[in-house]
């Protein structure tokens, strides 16, 4: 069994990872991203694929979130921690916080969901869509750590490339979302299906457009910049205190979604 993460470049420590290898994987759905690269870390398994590939290769739209997602189940993975960029539609999340996302609405328009189309159907639960178990190990370290995060939060999910137009991004913030972002969906849906745990570290990295000040892409990579050395401490300290063998009510999402 293994512990999955999927994020930008720069969110592990490769120093700290031993017996590493990187795989190249071909799934039904096509290749991954980019090689995973497999190793251990504190004596668990670990498995990480970066979201775009190399040099940023895929737009949020064209990313192969089923051929990620598979390669992951293929390896074993049964937790899933994921890290992202977001816009922040509340004051009181400011750039350089976490949050924990634990809802999305989905706005995108062009993404494959998943991976029952034809043959077996299958209607997935994803009223709580992340795994509350793995949110809860890391806002047990990110007290620890004494970082400004938020327990929990609501991400919109737009297709992008571009960012929001003023007045999506003052709609977003009246139907109380907390965040935006253009890959949470459908990575964590995917997961779900594939019977995965899936938490999420958001990063927030602007306030989105319904502030005075537009968001640009500037703005993102600077605070990303300024921040990623605090994800990575997050990552490769709670990696050990996850248990990928405890069994979680996500690793048995499908047993009453058949049709
Ligand atoms: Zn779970």
């Amino acid at each position: 069994m293994a512990i999955g993460i999927i994020g930008g470049t720069g969110v592990y420590d490769a120093k700290l990872l031993s017996e590493v290898k990187q795989l190249k994987i071909s799934t039904p759905y096509g290749m991954t991203s980019d090689l995973l690269t497999v190793g251990k870390l504190a004596g668990k398994e670990i498995v990480v694929i970066p979201r775009h590939g190399a040099n940023h290769f895929f737009s949020p739209s064209k990313v192969p979130f089923k051929a990620n997602i598979w390669a992951m189940k293929e390896l074993g993975v049964t937790k899933i921690i994921s890290v992202n960029a977001v816009g922040s539609l509340k004051e009181e999340l400011k750039p350089g916080h976490f949050v924990f996302t634990s809802q999305f609405i989905d706005r995108t328009t062009k993404r494959d969901q998943t991976f029952n189309e034809t043959g077996k159907i299958g209607h997935v639960s994803v009223a709580d869509p992340f795994c509350n178990n793995l949110r809860e190990v890391l806002i047990k370290k990110a007290k620890e750590l004494d970082y400004d995060f938020h327990y929990q939060g609501t991400c919109i999910v737009i297709e992008g490339p571009r960012f929001s137009t003023r007045a999506e991004s003052v709609l977003f913030k009246s139907w109380g979302a907390d965040t935006v972002n253009m890959t949470l969906v459908p990575e964590v849906v995917l997961a779900r299906e594939a019977e995965i745990c899936y938490a999420n570290i958001a990063m927030v990295t602007d306030y989105d457009a319904w502030k005075d000040h537009a968001v640009t892409n500037t703005d993102v990579l600077s605070v990303m910049k300024g921040n990623i050395e605090k994800v990575r401490k997050l990552l490769m300290e709670v990696i050990p205190l996850v248990d990928d063998k405890k069994a979680c009510a996500c690793n048995h999402a499908m047993k009453d979604a058949w049709m």
